[in-house]
């Protein structure tokens, strides 16, 4: 007979991660299913987490790392593959959850937990797609180190987009921050670090309204939109820094969602459908960061337990 957990996870961010830890420790049978081919979600990406309790400083990948060996050593299942549906079935000791993988591969749990977080946001302007990987990129941790002497923009006001102009100063020559109003949204202690920095040029009130180049970027147009002024900045690599959405588009006809495709949830971690929970930055919650995903991953084993034990009696 084929396998079924008592709780499929979907995804390997810190809130999959911390819910697989806690399911194994509860004697649950956990499988979690990833997508990128590695663990750890956006934190990856990130150059250092300096608030996560007790591990100031640690660099993302390695804070990846040891949340996969922490989840690995209580013997986690891990499954790669990008989820594309789930169905509710009945079979005779009652429903379970078919998760169904891109592959064709079927994961069957008598409860799922949804910790897929979230993707970068697009500017959708033009040259955006054309130059992606060839001077636009997402992702300053990953790619900074080729703008090394560089001039380059980051857009966004948030801690992302602060943390990337910072990170970005230590290595390109010229770092412009461009940013839709004359407030950043992100800490203060990042905006002081980006003050501070001799090569970056906040430039307020604006927005970029194309990317332009050869076969790589060369230049970007600029907006000020109080005047509507347009000027012309040469650049070689543009890091977008707008925010995150939620992958949540294959369960937005199974579990109600806010306008902008967050799950709506509990503070445990209930869905409308009972049976699914979800954890971390797909859900509808005030901070997301490291911490709240790690403890949502943990409230919601509490709720599968509740949930399993109130079907077998
Ligand atoms: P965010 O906080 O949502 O900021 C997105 C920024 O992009 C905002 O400044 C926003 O402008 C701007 N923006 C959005 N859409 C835009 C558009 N179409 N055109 C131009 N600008 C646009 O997102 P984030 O920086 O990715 O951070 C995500 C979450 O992770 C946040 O909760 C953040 O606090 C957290 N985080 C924390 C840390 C840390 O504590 N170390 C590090 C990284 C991230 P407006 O300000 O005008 O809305």
């Amino acid at each position: 007979m084929e396998k079924i957990y008592d709780v499929v996870i979907i995804g390997s961010g810190p809130a999959g991660l911390s819910a697989a830890v806690y399911g194994r420790r509860a004697m649950l049978d956990v499988a979690v299913i990833e997508k990128a081919g590695y663990s750890g979600g956006q934190i990856v990406n990130t150059s250092d987490v300096d608030n996560y309790l007790g591990l100031r400083g640690i660099g993302g990948f390695d804070m990846a790392m040891k949340f996969r060996e922490h989840a690995e050593h209580f013997g986690a299942k891990f499954i790669d593959g990008t989820v594309t549906a789930i169905e509710k079935v009945n079979i005779h000791e009652g429903e379970i959850f078919n998760v169904i993988v891109k592959d064709g591969q079927c994961v069957k749990g008598k409860t799922v937990i949804l910790a897929m977080g979230a993707e970068h946001s697009k500017l959708d302007i033009p040259g955006e797609n054309e130059y992606a990987g060839r001077g636009v990129s997402y992702c300053a941790t990953c790619d900074g180190t080729f703008y090394r002497g560089r001039k380059v923009a980051v857009i966004g006001g948030g801690d992302v987009a602060l943390e990337d102009a910072v990170y970005l100063s230590k290595m390109a020559e010229k770092v412009y921050i461009i940013h839709r109003r004359d407030t950043f949204r992100g800490a203060k202690s990042l905006q002081e670090k980006v003050l501070a920095a001799d090569n970056i040029e906040f430039i307020k009130d604006s927005v970029v309204t194309g990317i332009l180049g050869d076969d790589m970027v060369k230049h970007i147009d600029v907006m000020n939109i109080k005047d509507e002024a347009h000027v012309e900045l040469d650049v070689d690599g543009v890091f977008i820094a707008i925010g995150m959405k939620p992958g949540t588009e294959f369960v937005k006809d199974m579990v109600d969602t806010d306008g902008s495709g967050y799950i709506l949830a509990s503070e445990e971690g209930l869905t409308s459908m009972p049976g699914i929970f979800v954890a971390g930055d797909a859900r509808t919650k005030k901070l997301r960061q490291v911490i709240t995903a790690v403890s949502d991953g943990a409230n919601c084993i509490t709720s599968v337990e509740e949930y399993l034990n109130s079907k077998s009696v």
